[in-house]
């Protein structure tokens, strides 16, 4: 069994996660790479079914630096492909380009690491967004992403400008617009 990496998730409680991460200036310290694999560590261990009851993890794709306590405009995505095979994202400064008309929710709610209980009700995302970002190096990508990455690009988004996931659900019509939009 490998080790899991020291990362603590700050619950939703926690009033920090409603604050507004900053720019990152390049180059990232040592610290801050080591972290960002630490975290992507994590995400794969959530999601590999035996390390996951292991450490008693909930699974779990994306992470923001934020969500660590740490107001730096960082997240992270750990997409399993096929059997225990990620393909991994680090997604810096990033900015939304371009988004589809087309809106999406995921069916059965949206999760999120920082919330630990049920959810009742949908999140309209965009279907396609293209994404402007940096790498750990400083070098500058764009990326276009759609469906299930789509809408964890724009939840993790959402995180660095101190936005959850449940404050985007109307409580009194918590499946509102639904008729609207595509079922993921
Ligand atoms: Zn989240």
């Amino acid at each position: 069994m490998r080790k899991l990496p020291n990362i603590k998730i700050l619950d939703e409680k926690n009033s920090v996660l409603h604050k507004k991460s900053k720019e990152v200036v390049f180059p990232l310290n040592e610290e801050d790479k080591r972290r960002i694999n630490d975290m992507l560590l994590y995400l794969e261990m959530s999601q590999i079914e035996e390390e996951r009851e292991f450490y008693n993890l909930r699974a779990g794709m994306g992470l923001a630096y934020v969500q660590i306590g740490i107001l730096k405009r960082i997240f992270v995505i750990s997409e399993e492909l096929e059997d225990k095979k990620f393909r991994n994202y680090v997604v810096i400064n990033p900015k939304i380009k371009s988004a589809s008309e087309e809106m999406i929710y995921v069916g059965e709610g949206e999760g999120c690491l920082s919330v630990n209980r049920e959810v009742e009700g949908i999140v309209p995302r965009h279907a396609r967004i293209t994404v402007e970002a940096y790498d750990m190096d400083g070098n500058p990508f764009t990326i276009r992403v759609r469906e299930d990455i789509a809408v964890a690009f724009q939840h993790e988004i959402d995180h660095l400008n101190g936005i959850l996931f449940t404050d985007k659900i109307d409580k009194n019509n918590p499946y509102k617009d639904m008729d609207k939009m595509r079922e993921l």
